[in-house]
């Protein structure tokens, strides 16, 4: 079999594996990117792109028949469904030709080595060599003085007795023409699971019209933030009509496609639920399966994530991992921004022989349920786990003008300081623009500002994210008793 050359071959073809192979061309090296599946991988098929997509589509719905001020009589949107999830679909391969599949064969300067994507199932068949095999039975082998794994994570299922022999979605559900696609919008869906997919995909469909039922094994859904924060997004999902079920354990699924049964265990008490769809929205694992990392001597850690160090390097010294694949190490987060930052990072320090280190410990993050969780640094708990002596105030959204200007005062702001130097060490918001404000938040992080800086620094009146500095003020002042703008 012939053998082709690179100086870079990456595992996968999604965000993170296009950020490195971007790298590559601007430092004018080879590189080549493999894909099982479909370009671009998981946010614009089937994750970020498509579900806020929808959830924005579902918000419109909402807040037409829920308007928040007297004299606006509520309005009922008709929802056709089939022309949401093609309008959905349009937006994928618009956005997936625009940002991926435009720039490969693609040469944008002089000198630069074109972007190329070679389809099938990479596997590593010795430490320098990724053999690919197409679905129609072709294999090429492609050899790289350096190679990145970059395969992203799937939906992590669950041991449930019955699963296996039951019809069920995935958080892969919004993709566009794969098999795996809702097409029809289902009457009632029971969601196994409580972090940020189950809520953000729970919270759209319940407001597109669905009976949802969402079922958290925890004490509390979103059991990572702060409890504030899951505390006051239950309810809310509640008023909303979401019935949220916690300390629920799912005994038993069974069904066909018309309907799912399933055994639970709430509360240590047994209830039959069922629901005309079940979505196991349990978690995300990193796709090192059937790669022959073991082949190469590559180490994984107790979740199945590559092992890397500071510089994105594996146990192997010319193979790389960045993105979902690593999972948490490094105190990485999987996220988009987060893989395709590292991606460039690592092809860097592979090509360039650079010694760039990533930095894990400001990574902003947003929750796309209305209104919006969103959250930069660490957690009381987190905080107080390292050893550090902190203080911390919760306030809610009500204090700050502008929530009570627009009428929509849902939410809570948590800041967590150190205890003396007043340094902010973490803040999380539940909010309207939450994911918007805290990138003033995640800013200060990096630079260490103190609670004082929050205070110091004039906001605009009246915007959301003065609720950061009512929040610093409240550490001194009661913020019930502050004129406009007054700190
Ligand atoms: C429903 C949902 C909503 C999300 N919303 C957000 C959001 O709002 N914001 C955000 O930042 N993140 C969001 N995410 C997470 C985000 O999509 C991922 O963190 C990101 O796509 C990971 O990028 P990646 O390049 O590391 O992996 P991927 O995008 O998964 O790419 C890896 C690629 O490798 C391919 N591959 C795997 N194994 C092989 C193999 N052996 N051979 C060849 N190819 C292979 C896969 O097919 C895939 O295309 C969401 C995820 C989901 C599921």
């Amino acid at each position: 079999m012939k053998q082709e050359r690179y100086d870079l071959v990456i595992l996968g073809a999604g965000s993170t594996a296009f950020a490195a192979a971007i790298r590559a061309q601007e430092l004018r090296k080879t590189a080549v990117m493999t894909e099982g599946w479909t370009l671009g991988g998981t946010c614009v098929n089937r994750g970020c792109l498509p579900s806020k997509n929808l959830i924005e589509a579902a918000k419109l719905v909402y807040d037409a028949a829920h308007p928040r001020y007297p004299g606006l009589a509520p309005a009922f949107v008709q929802i056709d469904f089939p022309r949401l999830v093609a309008q959905k679909d349009e937006i994928i391969h618009d956005y997936r030709d625009q940002h991926y599949a435009s720039l490969v064969n693609e040469a944008d300067e002089a000198g630069q080595q074109p972007m190329q994507v070679v389809f099938g199932h990479a596997a590593l068949v010795d430490p320098h060599t990724v053999e690919v095999q197409s679905s129609a039975g072709s294999s090429r082998r492609l050899a790289g003085d350096h190679i990145l794994v970059a395969t992203g994570s799937s939906p992590l299922v669950p041991d449930i007795p019955g699963l296996a022999e039951t019809p069920y979605l995935t958080s892969d559900l919004l993709t566009s023409q794969e098999e795996q696609e809702l097409k029809e919008l289902p009457r009632s869906l029971m969601i196994i699971g409580g972090g940020y997919i189950a809520l953000e995909l729970g919270q759209m469909f319940a407001r597109l019209g669905s009976e949802v039922t969402i079922l958290e094994r925890a004490t509390r859904i979103l059991k990572d933030y702060e409890p504030e924060i899951s505390l006051a997004l239950t309810d809310l999902l509640r008023e909303e009509g979401v019935r949220v079920l916690t300390q629920a354990r799912v005994q038993e699924v069974s069904g066909d496609t018309d309907v799912v049964h399933a055994s639970v265990s709430v509360h240590g008490k047994p209830q039959d639920l069922q629901a005309e769809k079940l979505l196991v929205a349990t978690s995300r694992r990193p796709n090192t399966a059937k790669l022959g990392l073991e082949r190469a001597g590559v180490r994984l850690d107790r979740q199945g994530a590559v092992m890397v160090d500071a510089y994105l390097r594996t146990s192997v010294p010319h193979i790389w991992a960045a993105g979902d694949v690593i999972g948490h190490e490094t105190e990485s987060q999987m996220a988009t921004p987060v893989g395709a930052h590292d991606g460039g990072i690592a092809a860097e320090n592979a090509l360039a022989g650079t010694k760039r280190c990533v930095d894990h410990s400001v990574i902003p993050r947003t929750i796309f349920t209305d209104p919006q969780v969103a959250v930069v640094g660490l957690t009381d708990e987190e905080a107080t786990a390292r050893g550090i002596v902190c203080e911390c105030n919760t306030i809610p959204m009500s204090v700050v003008p502008r929530a009570g200007a627009i009428r929509d005062t849902r939410g809570v702001v948590k800041m967590v300081l150190e205890r003396g130097s007043r340094r902010v060490l973490g803040i999380s918001m539940l909010g309207v623009n939450a994911g918007e404000v805290i990138h003033e938040a995640a800013m200060a992080l990096r630079f260490g500002a103190t609670a004082n800086d929050f205070i110091d620094l004039i906001h605009v009146y009246p915007t959301m994210a003065e609720a950061l500095k009512i929040a610093a003020i409240s550490f001194t002042k009661d913020v019930n008793r502050l004129s406009c703008c007054a700190s």
